[in-house]
């Protein structure tokens, strides 16, 4: 047995009455029958105003023609269609709709279209600032003098930039950042690495690496941060388990170490003499 055919039809009324997302279904030339009140909040339009009409009278001219098109070609054939468009609210101003319609044929064969569509506008303007936001992180941190990576607690790379590409050359097959850390922890020795990691951060530590070819030795100034970054997802809403990830900041004073060896030499030579 069907549970919901238990159900008195006056809840699905109500449903539909109550539902916070604008509901308005039309027969099958777009003649508006009904609009729930959601509708009337999100568009400005009294019921009365919009019945017998077309859902038109919400185009804003700029979402472009084939998206209208596309939108009758689905449900004229009986498949539903979701998009968005850009509507006019009764007072002129402007959002953005998520649009989803459903076709549906009762059983005298006639066809109706039932519309459900919410304002994403904020969540667009969100989504628009938080693109625009990481790409200037990404241009600065690209143009940065240093060579940079960003670290998960896996020690993965999840972001670096121009300068750390180029350290890639000279390590081989090995993830920079990954023989950079190897050779660090064993330099200092891991009680004194789980130290840093407590205190969270770490201020030019010096390494040398060997180089192929005859290139001599490349030395770095290395820094570290470690940051916690709460989760996004569902999951995490009620239980938040933030991870942690590690800046890397890394400066090539190859060109310094060498000058100093060339100053001491000199020196050298010169209490000898
Ligand atoms: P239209 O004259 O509607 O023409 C657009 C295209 O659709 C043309 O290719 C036309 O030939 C075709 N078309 C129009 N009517 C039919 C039909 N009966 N059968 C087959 N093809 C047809 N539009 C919005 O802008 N905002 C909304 O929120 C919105 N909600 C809608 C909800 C429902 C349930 C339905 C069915 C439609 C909705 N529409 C909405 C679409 C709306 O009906 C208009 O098609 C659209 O606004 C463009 O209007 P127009 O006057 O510029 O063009």
């Amino acid at each position: 047995m069907d549970p919901a055919g238990a159900l008195p039809p006056m809840l699905f009324n109500e449903l539909v009455e109550q539902a916070p997302l604008a509901i308005a279904i039309t027969d099958h030339n777009g003649r508006i029958l009904y609009v729930n009140p959601a509708f009337s909040r999100t568009t400005g339009y009294a019921a009365s105003e919009v019945l017998g009409g077309n859902p038109s009278l919400l185009s804003y001219k700029v979402t472009p023609r084939s998206v209208y098109d596309a939108l009758w070609q689905s449900i004229a054939a009986g498949q539903p269609w979701q998009g968005v468009l850009v509507n006019r609210r009764k007072d002129g101003s402007r959002y953005l709709c998520e649009l989803s319609i459903t076709p549906i044929q009762d059983e005298g064969g006639a066809r109706y279209y039932l519309g459900i569509h919410r304002d994403v506008t904020e969540l667009h303007e969100l989504n628009e600032r938080l693109q625009n936001q990481k790409r200037l992180i990404e241009s600065i941190i690209d143009m940065a003098p240093v060579a940079v990576a960003l670290l998960d607690e896996n020690e993965r790379v999840l972001l670096d930039n121009q300068e750390y590409k180029k350290l890639m050359g000279s390590f081989g097959k090995q993830e920079p950042a990954t023989a950079i850390l190897t050779s660090l922890r064993a330099e200092l020795g891991e009680p004194a690495w789980l130290q840093l990691q407590q205190k969270g951060e770490f201020v030019d530590q010096t390494l040398r690496f060997d180089r192929a070819g005859g290139l001599g030795p490349r030395w770095l100034a290395i820094s570290g941060s470690w940051f916690l970054q709460s989760e996004p997802s569902a999951e995490s809403f009620f239980a938040a388990a933030p991870k942690r990830y590690l800046l890397l900041v890394l400066t090539d004073i190859t060109a310094l170490k060498r000058q100093q060896q060339t100053q001491w030499l000199q020196a050298l030579r010169t209490m000898l003499a």
